[in-house]
């Protein structure tokens, strides 16, 4: 078998980029006002803290203001107080709360905080709901660049077996579930999975989402499957072996340059749109 085509989520995320900076400039052509996202830095996390002044800059670069709010050594009960009063500003369109913030911070209370008109990380109660419906709403950022990635390559999901590996709040449980909206037929695997190898050779969607490097091997891919990397551990390596993957699969999403660029193009996106709407 000849090996997998690959999924370029770099050019694709560029094509996303241009195109929202564009309704971004309409929009702040058309009300006087730059869309705004509010980025909320709960520690000092140097993850985190990078993650954010990146999203920042992607945002400077589309025509979209950000406004930082930094709380280094904070409560549930401020960082509610002032995910609050983000929510009631006006001229803030989105928010996104940097993730994880630490264990002595209830973060369900914090994300129930954003108002989901502004939830454009789609971390709500709210906005998984939606989402799960198939309904208008925000997306989780990183599942909704996976089906991003996947039309944009055609692949039709619809009737296909997925297997998930991974069923975290922000990432596995959400792209199973727009996987479910779009009619495949959803397995989800995790840690407490009898036999993840005899799961994923069913697959015809695999999306892995673990965080354990190459976990998912090529052997286990069935001939002609689309095989989609979320994972991104130390040393750009992803959740798959993707010299054995790419042998078998007949699209692979590479990593670094799969699904990573599509996750911050997801944001601004839904942040231009989160701003449209409250134009009307
Ligand atoms: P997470 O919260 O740690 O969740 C990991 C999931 O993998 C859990 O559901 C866990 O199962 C499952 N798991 C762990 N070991 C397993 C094993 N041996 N077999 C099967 N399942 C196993 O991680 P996450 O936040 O979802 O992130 C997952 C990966 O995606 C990481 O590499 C992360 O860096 C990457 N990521 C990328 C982006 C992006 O923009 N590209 C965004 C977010 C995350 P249990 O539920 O049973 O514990």
């Amino acid at each position: 078998m000849s090996q997998a085509r690959l999924m370029d989520g770099t050019a694709l995320a560029r094509r996303m980029v241009e195109e929202t900076a564009k309704r971004a400039a309409d929009l702040t052509d058309r009300t006087g006002q730059a869309p705004c996202l509010a980025t909320v830095l709960v520690g000092e996390d140097p993850a985190s803290v990078t993650y954010v002044r990146m999203k920042r800059n992607r945002c400077r670069k589309a025509g979209i203001e950000s406004r930082h709010v930094e709380l280094p050594a904070t409560t549930t009960e401020e960082l509610v107080g002032a995910l609050r009063e983000l929510s009631n500003d006006p001229t803030v369109h989105g928010i996104l709360l940097q993730h994880p913030m630490g264990a002595h911070i209830d973060e369900r209370a914090a994300f129930e905080a954003i108002a989901p008109e502004k939830d454009v990380d789609g971390v709500t109660f709210a906005s998984f709901a939606t989402m799960s419906f198939g309904l208008p709403g925000f997306v989780s950022c990183t599942p909704g660049g996976i089906m991003r990635l996947l039309d944009e390559y055609d692949v039709d999901p619809a009737g296909k077996r997925a297997v998930v590996v991974g069923r975290s709040a922000i990432l596995g449980k959400p792209a199973g579930m727009l996987l479910l909206a779009r009619d495949a037929t959803v397995t989800y695997c995790h840690s407490r999975t009898a036999d993840l190898s005899a799961a994923v050779r069913e697959a015809d969607i695999v999306v892995a989402a673990v965080g354990r490097p190459r976990l998912i091997r090529g052997q286990d891919i069935k001939p002609g499957a689309v095989v989609v990397d979320a994972g991104y551990n130390e040393g750009n390596v992803g959740d798959v072996d993707f010299d054995s993957a790419v042998e078998r699969a007949s699209l692979i999403t590479p990593v670094p340059g799969g699904v990573g660029p599509m996750t911050i193009a997801t944001l601004l996106e839904q942040t231009v749109s989160a701003a449209a709407r409250q134009s009307h």
